[in-house]
């Protein structure tokens, strides 16, 4: 996605929507649109208000704007809270009414179903997960404070802490990784289940503070299920890894814990599909488009 400003970043998201409407879009015939975005949504009015990763700077009155372009009903949403809907409507929320969906991928992010209804906040803003303060000494995050989870355990993150150690560690695997201006996350957990020191205490770190995090997660939630998605958990192992903070967790807290686990969505459609719930809850409840 090209983001150097907002026209930039806009011309992207039309650029992606036209691309579908041309490839995937081909032979049906489409009645409402959804859009889950990154940052901060207002997903009643239709207006994309900010992100800090993104040049997002006025707030954007985007829906009414697709609208006009594409002539259908647009909904918008957090991309997160989209796919927290995906799983409600197509995953786990079929089996439970209180769950957590978390997401870590490129940043971090909890999505929040509480007696069957997606918790949202005042300000559409609930679940940033990611901007939990873990340790008040780590990494300053984009968001102005220091020690989110997301600076450290988030695909971003995790790279971000390996290549600021990397001059502690002259003799790391992860050296030559860097000299290419690609390491991600995936070499630092191959590196550390090759045994260096610099991706395992990396990802030892990342773990510990996901379970932090996870721990006053379920004392504030009493959740029956929580499942993992996202691009850093999709091969498992790491669920498997944070398994432990279900130990930690009060006796009743632990008996109403059904599942932890990883989702049964597929991690590269969850996106999609979470766009598509929006336009189809939107469409269901028989909104009047915006503008
Ligand atoms: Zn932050």
């Amino acid at each position: 996605m090209k983001r150097e400003n907002q026209a930039t970043a806009l011309n992207s998201v039309h650029g992606a929507i036209e691309d579908f409407m041309r490839t995937g879009g081909q032979g049906f015939n489409p009645s409402a649109m959804g859009v889950g975005l990154v940052g901060h949504v207002d997903a009643t009015a239709g207006i994309w208000r900010h992100w800090v990763n993104l040049p997002i700077r006025t707030p954007i009155p985007l829906a009414a704007q697709l609208e006009t372009r594409y002539h259908l009903p647009v909904a918008l949403d957090n991309d997160a809270q989209a796919a927290t809907l995906a799983e409600m409507y197509l995953g786990v929320g079929r089996e439970t009414e209180d769950f957590i969906y978390i997401n870590v991928g490129t940043g971090i992010s909890a999505g929040i179903v509480c007696n069957g209804q997606l918790v949202r906040g005042a300000s559409n803003y609930a679940g940033e997960l990611g901007h939990m303060m873990v340790d008040p000494e780590g990494p300053l995050c984009p968001c102005g404070r220091h020690g989110c989870l997301e600076t450290i355990a988030s695909g971003g993150g995790l790279a971000a802490v390996a290549r600021a150690g990397l001059a502690d560690y002259p003799d790391s695997l992860l050296q030559d990784v860097a000299r290419t201006g690609r390491l991600s996350a995936r070499d630092v957990f191959r590196a550390a289940a090759a045994g260096d020191p610099l991706a395992d205490a990396v990802v030892e770190r990342a773990v510990q503070q996901l379970e932090r995090a996870l721990v006053n997660l379920l004392n504030l939630l009493n959740p029956e299920v929580v499942v993992f998605g996202g691009g850093v958990v999709s091969d498992g192992w790491l669920v498997e890894r944070l398994q432990n903070c279900v130990a930690q967790a009060p006796p009743p807290v632990q008996d109403g814990l059904r599942d932890f686990a990883l989702s049964a969505l597929p991690v590269d459609q969850v996106g999609l599909l979470g766009a598509a719930m929006l336009a189809w809850t939107m469409h269901s409840e028989r909104k009047t488009p915006h503008g």
